[in-house]
């Protein structure tokens, strides 16, 4: 089985096939720019220092600075910060939003640790990573295991090390911050929305009634939360949820902000009282309308595919299908909203973030979402055009037509020296 680095590789190597690209130009675009890895001491509560890794993977930037979120997970690793690096270029050119890709991440899991260690685990890694991040630079945001808070942090710090006269100026150096430091409205739930309007623009083309659907979601983070909360406000019914600590199901729908309530209080969906436990061999057979991945990569591959029963595959998580799981449903039919394209709502509210921090503006949520919409709508009719057009499927269109927006700016600059 491939790596994921490898299927993001074997994903572009289509692309560019289709697009007959140029090899010097796909050679350029199969590595990233600049790997950063970090290990950095942090007193832990007990007295003791540990040791942490931490990465920055600089993809591209022939587009705009850098741009990707920051991961914090037991099993970060280079080649997965790499192909999610990748994954961000592709994600912000389909978008056009005037960014690169990158991606981040510290090597740890985040629930072993209290507050007080994250916070200084986050201080030293944004610390260590110094000039290599900036708001015209390299421009960090939340992903699995990181979240407003821990933007905050990376930007005080940022902060802190800035000239006196700076320190405003620097505020956009993270998106994904708490509205009342500097963040936007709408950018907590903007993944979550941004799939939720990537799915509507699906449901009108091929005339399907959301409030008669039914789904699962993977994970119920972030991502998961919100995309299963503003899809039931469609009418659609959340049929099964998984996250880190089990799988639950209902077959008359699950209430999201009830569930959402006893996470908090349990630190899991385990043991929801409204909902039946199942095993994961049930999670992914039950039979959905609309299946959406929110948590980790992989998760649809040869041994889960053959048992999905499902019309579409909305990926809300970064890489969550290999080559095999993909062929296996493409096979049978069943559509994919590719990531690239369905969880890019976060970079798209993070951009109108970072132009509210440069403007010293404050948007309201209404222009927030409309822009949004607007923005996934477009790409979806961008990504559904060439697909129809030249027969292919969603994942290589999409990548192809940021490939191609990519190609002409190499073309028109050409490779210094
Ligand atoms: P999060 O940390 O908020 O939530 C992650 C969820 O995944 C949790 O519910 C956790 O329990 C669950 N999970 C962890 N391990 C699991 C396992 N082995 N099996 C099942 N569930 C498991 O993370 P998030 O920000 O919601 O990110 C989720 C995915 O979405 C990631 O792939 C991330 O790269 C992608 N994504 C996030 C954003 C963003 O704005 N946060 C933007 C684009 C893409």
């Amino acid at each position: 089985m491939k790596n994921v680095y490898e299927i993001a590789q074997a994903q572009l190597d289509r692309a560019c096939s289709f697009l007959k690209l140029d090899e010097s130009l796909q050679l350029i675009l199969s590595q990233p720019k600049n790997e950063l890895i970090v290990n950095f001491p942090v007193l832990m509560d007990n007295g003791e220092y540990q040791l942490f890794k931490g990465y920055r993977i600089q993809h591209n930037n022939i587009m705009g600075p850098y741009k990707g979120g920051i991961r914090y997970h037991h099993e970060v690793h280079l080649d997965e910060v790499k192909a999610l690096a990748a994954w961000m270029t592709w994600k912000c050119s389909l978008m056009e939003i005037p960014f690169g890709g990158a991606k981040g991440g510290i090597k740890f899991n985040p629930r072993e640790h209290s507050s007080q260690e994250i916070e200084r685990i986050t201080r030293r890694f944004t610390h260590a990573l110094g000039g290599n991040i900036g708001p015209d630079h390299d421009i960090p945001a939340p992903d699995m295991g990181t979240n407003a808070q821990t933007m905050v942090w990376m930007m005080d710090t940022y902060m802190n090390n800035a000239g006196q006269g700076e320190k405003n100026a620097v505020r956009g150096i993270v998106t994904g911050k708490s509205v009342t430091s500097g963040g936007s409205l709408g950018r907590n739930k903007a993944t979550g929305q941004g799939l939720v309007f990537a799915v509507k623009a699906w449901a009108d083309e091929f005339s399907f009634d959301l409030s008669e659907a039914s789904f699962s979601v993977q994970g119920f983070g972030n991502v998961g939360y919100h995309a299963a909360e503003l899809l039931s406000r469609e009418g659609s019914r959340l049929k099964c949820v998984m996250d880190h600590t089990g799988s639950i199901f209902s077959a008359q729908g699950i209430d999201p902000v009830e569930l959402l309530k006893y996470c908090k209080e349990t630190g899991g969906i385990k043991g929801y009282p409204k909902a039946e436990e199942i095993d994961r061999d049930t999670f992914f057979s039950t039979e959905v309308d609309i299946f959406i991945p929110a948590a980790l990569e992989m998760q649809i591959t040869a041994e889960t595919a053959p048992m999905m029963n499902v019309k579409l595959v909305a990926e809300g998580a970064n890489g969550p299908t290999d080559l095999d799981g993909e062929q296996l449903l493409l096979d049978r039919g069943v559509m994919f909203l590719p990531d690239i394209l369905a969880n890019a709502g976060g970079v798209t509210v993070s951009y109108f973030e970072w132009l509210q921090n440069r403007r010293a503006e404050a948007w309201d949520e209404e222009r927030v979402d409309q822009r949004l919409q607007l923005r996934m709508t477009k790409a979806y009719k961008t990504m559904r055009s060439l697909a129809r057009e030249h027969g292919l499927d969603n994942r290589t269109a999409a990548l192809a037509y940021s490939v191609k927006r990519i190609q002409v700016v190499y073309e028109e600059r050409g490779i210094f020296p």
